[in-house]
């Protein structure tokens, strides 16, 4: 834990199961990273909203993006706080009992304010980190933003100061008297594994996938 690590608020603490809970920095941001998308949670007119959209971390700011009318970005840049949870499946855990199945993961509930990203520049480099946070080398091969793109987005900045993590691991943890049970036990490790690229071929004939593509992995 550095000064840099934030330090869990009363709501971002982690209650349930506290063991599992972690608050530096380096355990969050690396689930940030590594998830594609994220979820994020405002109240519109009194109602709880929760949509999935990508997310790109920039040092201490997670940025969101949408359409420039986009609704959740609207509410998440207004003045009520906003809620992000980010989610990595890392298996599924078969115990002996119902009761006892667990799913294995790595997660993150942040907490804050967002706000509106009025600055081009920021916005362009708001954009570059997006385009990177789904394919590490993309942005500078993808043609950049043209002013009228640029005005038809909205970027959402969120400053990351109020977060916890949870991670689970390990087998099932079934009560000692199940442990005689004739079920089978275990776990199932998942992963996200890329398939072959589908070469679009609608453009110019001959390009091959570059290596983001072919190798495609999450850090
Ligand atoms: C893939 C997945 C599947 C899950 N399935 C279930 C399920 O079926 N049933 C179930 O009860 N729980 C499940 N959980 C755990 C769930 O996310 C909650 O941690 C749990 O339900 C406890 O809720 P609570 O409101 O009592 O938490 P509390 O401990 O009271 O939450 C207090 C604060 O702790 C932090 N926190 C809580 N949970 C998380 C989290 N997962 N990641 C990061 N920060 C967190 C938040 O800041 C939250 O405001 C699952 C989690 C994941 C990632």
């Amino acid at each position: 834990v550095t000064t840099d690590d934030p330090v869990p608020s009363d709501r971002s603490r982690v209650r349930r199961k506290a063991d599992r809970g972690r608050y530096d920095r380096a355990t969050i941001d690396a689930i940030l990273d590594e998830a594609v998308i994220c979820h994020v949670g405002v109240v519109h007119d009194g109602t709880p909203v929760v949509l999935p959209t990508v997310h790109a971390r920039v040092d201490d700011v997670l940025y969101l993006h949408g359409a420039a009318g986009n609704q959740l970005l609207r509410d998440a840049s207004g003045p009520a706080d906003v809620c992000v949870a980010v989610t990595l499946v890392d298996g599924v855990v078969f115990a002996r009992t119902a009761f006892h199945h667990s799913i294995n993961y790595r997660s993150a509930v942040l907490f804050g304010r967002a706000s509106l990203v009025q600055d081009d520049g920021e916005k362009r480099h708001a954009l570059d980190a997006l385009v990177e946070h789904v394919a590490c080398g993309r942005a500078a091969d993808a043609r950049p933003p043209t002013a009228a793109e640029l005005r038809a987005t909205a970027v959402v900045r969120f400053p990351i100061h109020e977060a916890s993590a949870k991670i689970r691991t390990g087998g099932p943890i079934d009560d000692v008297e199940d442990l005689t049970l004739p079920v089978w036990s275990g776990v199932v490790p998942l992963r996200t594994v890329a398939s072959e690229p589908i070469t679009d071929d609608n453009g110019v004939p001959g390009l091959s996938p570059p290596a983001y593509a072919r190798n495609y992995t999450r850090p």
